[in-house]
């Protein structure tokens, strides 16, 4: 099965998302990760993407050159959902290939746009991650060195926790840490109550 794992930016997607790999070594798959190593080795989608933002998209050691890229798709919608639709396609084709190999009862796919993009309608279930926003503007903000207005920025372009938890069929609520084994050991049991196992 595909449990696909959600949240606005600073939840503790990845947070939770680790949790099941270590406790109960459920394979996971993290989308923004898997996304960035193609944008490198994907040659194809190299070539796409120096297409549409230029050869600068690229430092000469090969490595993204994300200044440049993320001055042009963050100030131009049509840019960003241009860049989408090239590396999403990549991204679902990737996954299918990992999905493939997992032996798993049930696998993770964390990312951060699920609903957005129609990911939920090829998961089998979805968590979402839910936590109080001033604890998610003070996690990114001292995780990523922003100050605290620029987060907010990010949060007011994501879709709202409410619009996630109306969709998912189950929802962690991560305020403390030490409260999150309890929820996940208990979505965990579910799930495989769901498989008959
Ligand atoms: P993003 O959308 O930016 O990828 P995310 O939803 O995956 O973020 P994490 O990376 O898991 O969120 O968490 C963001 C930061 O907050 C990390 O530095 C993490 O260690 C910290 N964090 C996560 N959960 C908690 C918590 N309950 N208490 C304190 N810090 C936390």
């Amino acid at each position: 099965m595909i449990v696909g794992l959600t949240g606005g930016i600073g939840s503790g997607k990845t947070t939770v998302a680790k949790l099941f790999e270590q406790r109960y070594q459920i394979p996971l798959y993290i989308s923004d990760i898997e996304a960035k190593r193609l944008m490198i080795e994907d040659t194809f989608l190299v070539q796409e993407i120096k297409a549409l933002l230029g050869d600068e998209s690229y430092l000469p050691t090969g490595e993204l050159n994300r200044g440049h890229i993320g001055g042009k798709i963050f100030n131009d919608k049509s840019l960003l959902s241009q860049m989408n639709a090239l590396v999403h396609p990549r991204v679902a084709e990737d996954f299918k290939q990992w999905y493939k190999a997992q032996k798993s009862p049930y696998v993770i796919k964390e990312t951060a746009l699920l609903f957005e993009i129609g990911g939920h309608l090829s998961c089998d279930y979805v968590i979402s991650v839910i936590a109080p926003l001033q604890d998610r503007i003070k996690r990114v903000s001292d995780r990523d060195n922003l100050d605290e207005e620029a987060v907010i920025n990010k949060i007011k372009h994501q879709s709202s926790d409410a619009y996630k938890m109306e969709l998912s069929d189950f929802l962690i609520y991560n305020k403390d840490l030490s409260e999150l084994p309890v929820q996940i050991s208990n979505i965990h049991k579910k799930l495989l109550q769901i498989i008959h196992i």
